[in-house]
C-alpha cells in the first residue's frame, strides 16, 4: 500500500477539548468503553437492517449481522468487530473528528455549564467513542461503508491532536475497532475479566455477541415477555441499557393492547430530569420497533415533543416493516399509535398521583416543567395535563403541592373564581400585598414560582369551568370582608379627597386610585387592569423588549398609618408629602414588577433623606 495515501487531520477544536478530559480523567469506571463501543455496533448493525429495506445494492448484502469480540492478552488488545453499514473515508471524517453527533455535544453542554462539578460526568453520560481513549494508547478504526463502490480505510490515532486515514484493501463490510491498551489497563484484555463487562451491560444487545468462541448474550425482546416473568432487576438493566442510563427509573409503565393497534410497550421515567442538570434539550428516548425489529431509535413523530424524557420502548405488529423515517413523518399509523400511547402514560401518571401522591409530587418536581409545557402548547391534551398539574398554594405547606381538582373541591360555595400568584418564592409572595385580600376572606390562592407558569394559566385559561385569575389583577370582585375598626383609619371621604390628590401628584403614571378592600397589612398595592396585559408585559419583557406602558391602578389600604400619616402632611408640609406619595407609588410598582427603572426612585428617595435630615 501506497504511503501517499495517508492523510493526516487535525480534530476539531472542540474534540481535543473532550479527548483531553477523557484521557485524563480520573474516572473509576473505565469499563464502559465496551459498553460504548459494543452499542455503536449495535447501532451500525441496526442501521444496516434497515438500509436493506430499502437498498438492493448493499455491499456484502448476505452477511449475517453478529458482533465478534476477540481479547489479545499477548498484544494487550482488544477488538469489535459488526457487520453494519460502515463507515466511508467522509463519515469516517465527519463521525469521529468533529462534534457532529449528539452525544459528546451534550457532554460538553453540561461541562460548560456546571463548571467543576462535574467529576462525575463522564460516569452520568457516554462519551460515546471517545471513551476508548480512557484504556487506549491507540486506537484503529478499520471500516468499510455498505455502498458498493466505496473503498475501506484505516483510521488511527492515539487521542492527542490528530488522527489519520488511510485507504485499506479487503475489508469486510461494517467496522473493526482496535484497541490497544496502554500497560496499565491491560487487565481488560484478559478474557474473563472482558466477558464479565459484556454481560454486565450488553446482555440487551439484538445481535448475538461472540467472544472467541462463546456466544454471550441471550437476545431477547423484554418488552414482548409476560410482566409476571420479569424481575425488577432485568427491567433496570434494560433501562440501563435502553436509555444508556446510569439511574434507576423512577416510574415503569409496561403494557399491551390489542386494539386499536397492537401494540407493546415499555416505558420508562428516569429517577432524573437531565434538562434540569444542564444537558440542553433532550431528544425523544422511546424507539420504535415492529416486530423486535428496530425501525427508528429517536423517531421526533411518535410521541409530542413534551414527552421527551420518556425511555424505553415501542413495539407495533401493525407497523409495516419497511417504513422509513420519511414516511413516518406522515404516518397516519404513526400518530395513532403515538396517541394512545400518551394518553396511556397520562393515565398512568394520573393513577400514581392518586395512590402514591408523595411520590408523584416527588415527579412533579423534577419533570412538572414538561408537563406544564404540554398545557402550554398541546392543544390534543390540554385538559388531560391540566389534573396533573401541582402547585403550592396559600393552604399547603412550604414544599407541599395540590393539584387544581382538590383546590377546586376545597372552594367556597360562592367562589367562582380560581386564583393564583405569581412571585419568586413562598416567602415573597406572603409578604406581598397581593395576598392579603384572599387570606383574609379565607380563600385559598396557587403560588406559582416559575415564568412558564403564567403561559400555563394564560393558556389553560380555565379549569373545570372555572376561570383562572391572576390575583394582581384589578377587576376581582371579591366579598365584603368585615372591616376591622382601625383608629385614624380615613373615612370614606377624606379617603375620596386623598385619593384624588394622590392621581393629581403622581399624574399620567397612573390611571386610577382608589381606596382597596383588599389590604389588610400593607400600605397599597399597584394593579394591572386586565391579565392580559399582565402577561404581555412579562412576555415582552422577557423577549428583552421594552413593554409598552401599562395602565395602572393604584389601591391604598385608608387604615395603613402610612396613608393617615401621608394625608395629614398633604397638608402641614406639602413637599415632603408629594415626594412621599411618588415613592409610595414606585414601591407598588417594584412589588408589581411595574417599575421600568428605579433612577428616579434612588434620587428621590436622596431628596427625602436630605429634607428629614435638616429638620
Ligand atoms: P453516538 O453513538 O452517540 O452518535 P459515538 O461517539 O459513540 O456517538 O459515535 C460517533 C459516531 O460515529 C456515530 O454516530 C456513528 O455515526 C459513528 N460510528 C461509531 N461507531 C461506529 C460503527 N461501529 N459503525 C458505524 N459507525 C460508527
Ligand atoms: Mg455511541
Amino acid at each position: 500500500m501506497s504511503t501517499s495515501n495517508v492523510e493526516k487531520h487535525e480534530f476539531q477544536a472542540e474534540i481535543k477539548q473532550l479527548l483531553d478530559i477523557v484521557i485524563h480523567s480520573l474516572y473509576t469506571d473505565k469499563e464502559i468503553f465496551i459498553r460504548e463501543l459494543i452499542s455503536n455496533a449495535s447501532d451500525a448493525s441496526e442501521k444496516l437492517r434497515h438500509t436493506k429495506l430499502t437498498e438492493k445494492d448493499v455491499f456484502e448484502s448476505d452477511r449475517e449481522l453478529e458482533i465478534l469480540v476477540t481479547a489479545d492478552e499477548e498484544a494487550n488488545s482488544i477488538t469489535i468487530q459488526d457487520f453494519g453499514i460502515g463507515m466511508t473515508r467522509d463519515e469516517l471524517v465527519k463521525n469521529l473528528g468533529t462534534i457532529a453527533h449528539s452525544g459528546s455535544k451534550q457532554f460538553l453542554n453540561a461541562l460548560k455549564e456546571g463548571g467543576s462539578k462535574n467529576d462525575n460526568l463522564i460516569g452520568q453520560f457516554g462519551v460515546g467513542f471517545y471513551s476508548a481513549f480512557m484504556v487506549a494508547e491507540k486506537v484503529s478504526v478499520y471500516s468499510r461503508s455498505w455502498k458498493q463502490d466505496e473503498q475501506g480505510h484505516c483510521w488511527t490515532s492515539d487521542g492527542t491532536g490528530s488522527y489519520e486515514i488511510e485507504e485499506t484493501a479487503d475489508l469486510n463490510r461494517g467496522t473493526k475497532i482496535v484497541i490497544s491498551l496502554k500497560e496499565e489497563e491491560k487487565d481488560f484484555a484478559k478474557k474473563d475479566n472482558l466477558k464479565t463487562i459484556i454481560e454486565r451491560y450488553s446482555s440487551f444487545v439484538q445481535f448475538p455477541i461472540t467472544l472467541g468462541e462463546d456466544k454471550i448474550n441471550k437476545i431477547d425482546a423484554l418488552w414482548l415477555r409476560s410482566k409476571s416473568e420479569i424481575k425488577d432487576e432485568e427491567y433496570t438493566e434494560f433501562y440501563k441499557f435502553q436509555a444508556n442510563a446510569f439511574d434507576e427509573p423512577r416510574y415503569r409503565l409496561h403494557f399491551s393492547a390489542d386494539a386499536p393497534l397492537a401494540i407493546n410497550a415499555l416505558l420508562f421515567t428516569p429517577n432524573e430530569n437531565p434538562e434540569k442538570v444542564g444537558f440542553g434539550r433532550i431528544d425523544p428516548g422511546v424507539s420504535l420497533y415492529c416486530r423486535k425489529v428496530m425501525i427508528d431509535s429517536k423517531p421526533k413523530e411518535l410521541l409530542p415533543e413534551w414527552l421527551r424524557f420518556l425511555k424505553g420502548v415501542v413495539d407495533s405488529e401493525d407497523l409495516p416493516l419497511n417504513i422509513s423515517r420519511e414516511t413516518m413523518q406522515d404516518s397516519a399509523l404513526i400518530q395513532k399509535l403515538g396517541r394512545v400511547i400518551t394518553k396511556r402514560y397520562l393515565k398512568f401518571l394520573g393513577e400514581e398521583a392518586k395512590k402514591r401522591n408523595e411520590k408523584y409530587q416527588e415527579f412533579f418536581s423534577k419533570f412538572g416543567f414538561f408537563i406544564k409545557e404540554g398545557v402550554a402548547i398541546d392543544m390534543t391534551y390540554r385538559d388531560d395535563l391540566a389534573k396533573l398539574l401541582y402547585f403550592e398554594s396559600s393552604t399547603t405547606e412550604k414544599g407541599k403541592m395540590t393539584s387544581l381538582t382538590d383546590y377546586v373541591s376545597r372552594m367556597k360555595e360562592d367562589q367562582k373564581e380560581i386564583y393564583y400568584i405569581l412571585g419568586q418564592n413562598r416567602e415573597s409572595i406572603e409578604s406581598g400585598p397581593y395576598l392579603e385580600g384572599f387570606k383574609s376572606r379565607g380563600i385559598e390562592v396557587l403560588f406559582l414560582y416559575e415564568p412558564i407558569d403564567e403561559y400555563v394559566m394564560g393558556n389553560l385559561n380555565a379549569f373545570d369551568e372555572k376561570t383562572l385569575v391572576s390575583a394582581d389583577q384589578g377587576d376581582i370582585k371579591l366579598d365584603d370582608a368585615p372591616k376591622p375598626e382601625v383608629e385614624g383609619a380615613l373615612d370614606e371621604k377624606t379617603s375620596e379627597a386623598f385619593c384624588t390628590w394622590l392621581k393629581e401628584t403622581i399624574g399620567d403614571r397612573v390611571k386610577e386610585v382608589k381606596s382597596s378592600d383588599r389590604l389588610t397589612d400593607s400600605p397599597a398595592m399597584a394593579l394591572s387592569p386586565d391579565a392580559m396585559s399582565s402577561q404581555m408585559r412579562r412576555m415582552m419583557r422577557s423577549m428583552g423588549q421594552d413593554s409598552m406602558p401599562v395602565e395602572v391602578l393604584y389601591e391604598i389600604n385608608p387604615a395603613h398609618p402610612l396613608m393617615i400619616n401621608l394625608n395629614a402632611q398633604r397638608e402641614s408640609n406639602p413637599e415632603i408629602a408629594k415626594l412621599v406619595a411618588l415613592q409610595g407609588f414606585d414601591s407598588a410598582l417594584m412589588t408589581a414588577g411595574l417599575l421600568e427603572d428605579p433612577k428616579d426612585m434612588l434620587a428621590r428617595m436622596n431628596q427625602i433623606l436630605e429634607q428629614t435630615a435638616t429638620k
